[in-house]
């Protein structure tokens, strides 16, 4: 039987035991389990000098394969090219974005060195699965070792419209490597347009209605594919977690007021400055919600070695505290802003117990905090999901209230809306986006995406 070969920056812990987290992990792990096959990535090791040959480890059908990075490849491959360049330009922001040749460099060495891991590996017949932003050239490179596998790539950032992808130096290399793919996925048909756009703005090329792609003489597919939750497994956690000490430890906190919850890793595009700002309109404009409801923003900080990343915590801490100051009073606190990671076990409990979940990205691929907050309500009694448009998981949840970010008066308006919604509405409205997430979750994603690399 033909084996899958995934291929990732990180690796997720594989046979650590306890279940897998997050969308990637849960789909890809799945998807291995059922087959068999290899998952290569980076051991999150940094090291003097890299060893000769990777790591090989085995958890029954699934080989493990680890690559360490050294100081140089960490700084330009990982910090400088990947999160320095593609995040913020790929989340509409250029000007965040850094460039450097040395980085430029170090990206395509790493991915060139991926490339050399996985060439001693593979087998006549496998599919590759390559995840993310980080290794958009590893086709160019396998294709240069002269491996005709088939060879599928899944983003799971937003890809932006053509106007700001012609602000990152070397956007054409970057979409001629896309092109090189026999598949690519994109988070929903918006990521899709971009790079149809491109191609037809830059003259390289066409994508057609149903995703045939043909650019740089090359032909491939293109599709939209929403990556999801495990929304079963999801339910069953919330439900269980209901009689959890956390959460009855939160509740007793909250002391019988309503919950608005959000939960996000610490990043520019999640925008929480304006979502700290749509609480305060909350409480400015709404008085009657003073003392009733608090906001909870739990957001863990990533990738603090850059500058970008630094002044983030410092603004939001300086929000959160102008707003506490102003309406708090001794027997309650209008934020609480938290800034360490929680399990996903103890999230789907806290999500149970919030009558909001506010998730306002300026830009998002897809957004799984959205899709998790809804999973892990209780049917009878659901809580409400203010969604931003920008978020991927905005074109699948309409039964979520929308909202534009950037108008925070108004979102804050909507979260006072959403607070005094009836119970029927509140049902109508989750057994609606429960339909889609039943019908459309992990498993269904990276099965269309397998469909589809099968049959190019
Ligand atoms: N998450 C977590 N613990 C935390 C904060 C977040 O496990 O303290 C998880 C969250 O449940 C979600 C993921 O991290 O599954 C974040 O994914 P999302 O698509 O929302 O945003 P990303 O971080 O990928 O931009």
């Amino acid at each position: 039987m033909s084996r899958l070969v995934v291929v990732s920056n990180r690796i997720a812990p594989v046979g650590e035991g306890g279940p897998p987290q997050g969308g990637l992990a849960v789909g890809v792990l799945e998807a291995l389990r059922e087959q068999g096959g290899v998952w290569l990535g980076w051991s999150g090791k940094i090291v003097e000098t890299v060893p000769d040959k990777p790591r090989f480890r085995t958890f029954g059908n699934i080989t493990v394969v680890e690559l360490d990075l050294t100081q140089a490849e960490y700084d330009t491959y990982y910090l400088g090219y990947a999160n320095g360049t593609l995040w913020p330009a790929f989340h509409y922001r250029l000007d965040l974005m850094e460039f450097s040749r040395p980085n430029l460099v170090g990206y395509q060495a790493v991915n060139k060195r991926f490339a050399k891991a996985l060439e001693g590996l593979l087998r006549p017949g496998d599919r590759v699965w390559v995840h993310d932003y980080h290794l958009i050239p590893l086709a160019t490179e396998l294709r240069a070792l002269d491996i005709q596998l088939k060879l599928g790539f899944f983003l799971h950032t937003p890809f932006p419209a053509a106007q700001v992808l012609l602000g990152v130096p070397w956007h054409r290399d970057l979409v001629e490597h896309l092109a090189t793919y026999d598949v690519v996925g994109f988070q929903t048909e918006r990521d899709v347009a971009g790079l149809r756009d491109y191609l037809m703005v830059e003259n390289h090329g066409t994508i057609d209605q149903e995703g045939n792609g043909e650019a740089f003489g090359r032909k491939f597919v293109a599709k939209a594919f929403p990556i999801s939750i495990e929304t079963a497994g999801l339910v069953r956690q919330a439900a269980d977690m209901e009689n959890s000490p956390q959460v009855k430890r939160l509740r007793a906190a909250m002391r019988g007021r309503r919950l608005i919850i959000g939960v996000d890793r610490l990043d520019y595009s999640k925008g929480l400055v304006r979502r700290i700002q749509a609480v305060e309109r909350l409480f400015e404009a709404h008085p009657q919600f003073r003392s009733a409801v608090s906001f909870m923003q739990i957001a863990p900080p990533t990738r603090g070695e850059l500058h970008q990343y630094r002044n983030i915590r410092q603004e939001l801490e300086q929000h959160s505290g102008r707003i506490n100051g102003k309406y708090a009073d001794y027997d309650w606190m209008p934020i609480r802003y938290i800034s360490r990671s929680y399990s996903r076990r103890t999230l789907a409990g806290f999500y149970r117990a919030s009558a909001i979940g506010l998730v306002t990205p300026l830009i998002d691929g897809m957004n799984l905090v959205a899709k998790e907050y809804v999973a892990c309500q209780d049917p009878e009694d659901p809580g409400v999901l203010v969604l931003s448009c920008f978020a991927g998981a905005a074109r699948e949840l309409d039964g979520a209230l929308m909202v534009n970010p950037y108008d925070f008066e108004a979102v804050g308006d909507t979260v006072a809306g959403a607070l005094q919604m009836t119970l029927g509405e509140r049902r109508e409205r989750h057994k609606t986006l429960m339909d889609r997430l039943k019908r459309w979750d992990i498993t269904a994603w990276r099965k269309a995406f397998e469909a589809a690399l099968a049959a190019v």
